[in-house]
């Protein structure tokens, strides 16, 4: 997906990383957030893995697109209840 109006490149969402962001961590907050709901922080190649690990800690449903998406049609896996 192209966001075709975005005014700057996507970056990574990882503190202090500056690379253009090629991937979409979608998760959400069982807690907060209601099922249809979808967060998502962009990553670089190199950070996907570190803000998947860190939602995943915290037994929130998320899921590692490969792309950059707003993640609207992402299905996320049920979270533990
Ligand atoms: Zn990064």
């Amino acid at each position: 997906m192209i966001l075709g109006f975005a005014p700057d490149s996507p970056q990574c969402a990882r503190a202090e990383c500056r690379a253009p962001a090629e991937m979409s961590v979608v998760w959400r907050n069982p807690k907060i957030h209601t099922p249809d709901r979808r967060k998502v922080w962009l990553a670089c190649a190199e950070h996907a893995d570190y803000l998947h690990d860190f939602l995943a800690s915290r037994a929130f449903p998320v899921r590692v697109v490969d792309d950059v998406t707003d993640g609207s049609d992402v299905d996320l896996p049920e979270g533990p209840r």
